[in-house]
């Protein structure tokens, strides 16, 4: 990776025009100090005006790594649009499963990488769990569990075939995310009941199961406690707004930002400046929650999650989720079910599910809730998000630059963070080509949609 050239870029960077935006709907915003106000009216330094168009985990992500890496001198601006508000679209109803392998347990591409960074962001957003602004009167500790349930996951052999792959696969595991083979015997201590086909199943002890909302709320406190600190200390004044507003255009912020990163997830090829100019498909998927009535015994403390044809994430000794569907081409992004799609989901996904855990009978459907993913195209090194600088995709002159954080498919958790890290060191610097070449190189390829 290049050296990088943050803040001031004399080459890159578009000097900024003071608001007048009339239509701000300011959420939270820290007022300056006496020492930030001085600096910020200064007009030699003008803020870096930054617009993050979508507050999932890209957009939350990206935004934490800006205020996290932007010099401390640095006066800067973030304005978060989402028409929904924080997790409104997929991030906020996904299963919330994470860990750094394929289906077949091979380590996806820079999966350590990805793997260590979701694990800092997930720690930011454990302590932000805890801290006083976000703290609700539960000890520290069960906030955290709030956050992340630490069960690990179970991925049985479903068949031959992929047993001989997933023995093979299983020695290049990380040795931070571990998996470990199981016999029927030892799966059976972990989880009583469970329903291994060809007596293995695959263990990934560290492997997480993340309760997205709370994670995302925590990480948007985690943003809000870092521009406290600035506010603070002697530097340059940070500012971060959460818009509740639909975006209906780019060219809206012209004029406005240096720096606009779209976010938007699957509903991003709905702007008409991007329409029908990226490799995505959309493909919508639904996840049933299921309870488990109060006289049955509840799922053991330690019992893992399970991967299989159908998905189990478990929320807690009484309450699982069940996923998912995947319906290719919708442009439902709604996340409301009706009866009939509930059912119809239901009716595939309870069968695969009771084939591994059977005991999943004894458990009452309480509701669904669907998502609309962003699917990438598959390359050689696997189906890798969308990152860039997109100004040449949209063509015509701007005064600002435009930023793709898009792709994320079904990996979103495991992608954010080092992507968001990555995107915010590209919109630091002006810089490109700090992103990895296999996350730009789909702007070479014309989209076949
Ligand atoms: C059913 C399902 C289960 C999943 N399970 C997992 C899992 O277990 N593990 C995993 O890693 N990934 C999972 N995923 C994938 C994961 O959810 C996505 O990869 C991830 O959420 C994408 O994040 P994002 O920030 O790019 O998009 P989103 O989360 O969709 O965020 C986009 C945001 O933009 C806002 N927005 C959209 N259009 C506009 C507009 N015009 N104006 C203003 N705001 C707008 C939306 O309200 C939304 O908040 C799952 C996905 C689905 C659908």
């Amino acid at each position: 990776m290049k050296s990088l050239n943050l803040w001031p870029n004399p080459n890159g960077r578009i000097l900024p025009r003071i608001s007048t935006c009339p239509t701000l709907n300011l959420v939270y915003s820290v007022p300056p100090s006496p020492s930030s106000v001085r600096c910020h009216s200064s007009p030699t330094q003008l803020p870096l005006r930054c617009a993050v168009l979508g507050a999932g985990f890209a957009g939350l992500s990206v935004v934490w790594h800006l205020l996290k890496q932007s010099p401390k001198e640095l006066q800067m601006r973030i304005d978060i649009y989402d028409e929904v508000g924080i997790g409104g679209g997929a991030s906020g109803v996904s299963g919330g499963l994470l860990h750094p392998y394929s289906p077949k347990v091979k380590l996806l591409w820079e999966g350590a990488q990805c793997w260590k960074e979701s694990m800092k962001l997930l720690r930011v957003a454990e302590e932000a769990s805890v801290s006083k602004d976000c703290r609700t009167g539960e000890s520290a500790e069960d906030m955290k569990a709030f956050v992340a349930h630490k069960r690990g996951i179970l991925r049985p052999a479903t068949d031959m075939k992929n047993m001989i792959k997933l023995n093979d696969n299983v020695k290049t595991c990380l040795p931070s995310c571990r998996v470990e083979t199981l016999n029927d015997e030892e799966a059976q201590s972990l989880l009583p009941g469970v329903c291994l086909p060809f007596n293995t199943a695959f263990y990934m002890p560290e492997a997480l199961n993340i309760n997205s909302q709370h994670y995302l709320q925590a990480l948007f406190q985690g943003c809000k406690n870092l521009v406290k600190e600035s506010s603070t200390l002697e530097s340059g004044h940070k500012q971060l707004s959460l818009h509740k507003r639909s975006v209906h255009r780019l060219s809206d912020f012209e004029g406005e930002y240096d720096a606009v990163i779209i976010c938007l997830g699957a509903k991003v090829n709905m702007l008409p400046e991007i329409s029908g100019r990226l490799p995505l498909r959309t493909c919508r998927g639904v996840i049933a929650h299921l309870e488990l009535p109060d006289d049955m015994i509840g799922y053991p403390e330690s019992g893992p999650s399970i991967l299989s044809d159908a998905w189990i994430s478990v929320q807690g000794p009484r309450s699982l989720k069940v996923g998912s569907t995947w319906e290719w081409k919708s442009i439902n992004s709604l996340p409301n079910v009706s009866t009939d799609e509930a059912t119809k989901a239901l009716l595939e996904l309870l069968p695969k599910a009771s084939t591994i855990y059977p005991g999943i009978k004894d458990w009452v459907f309480t509701g669904a809730r669907a998502g609309l993913r962003a699917m990438p195209p598959l390359t050689t090194l696997g189906s890798l998000p969308l990152l860039g600088c997109i100004n040449d995709v949209i063509g015509r002159n701007h005064t600002c630059r435009y930023w793709l954080f898009g792709g994320l498919g079904s990996r979103g958790l495991l992608y954010h963070a080092w992507l968001g890290n990555l995107m915010a060191q590209a919109v630091l610097s002006c810089n490109e080509e700090v992103i990895p070449s296999e996350l730009t190189s789909w702007k070479a390829t014309e989209p076949k949609i």
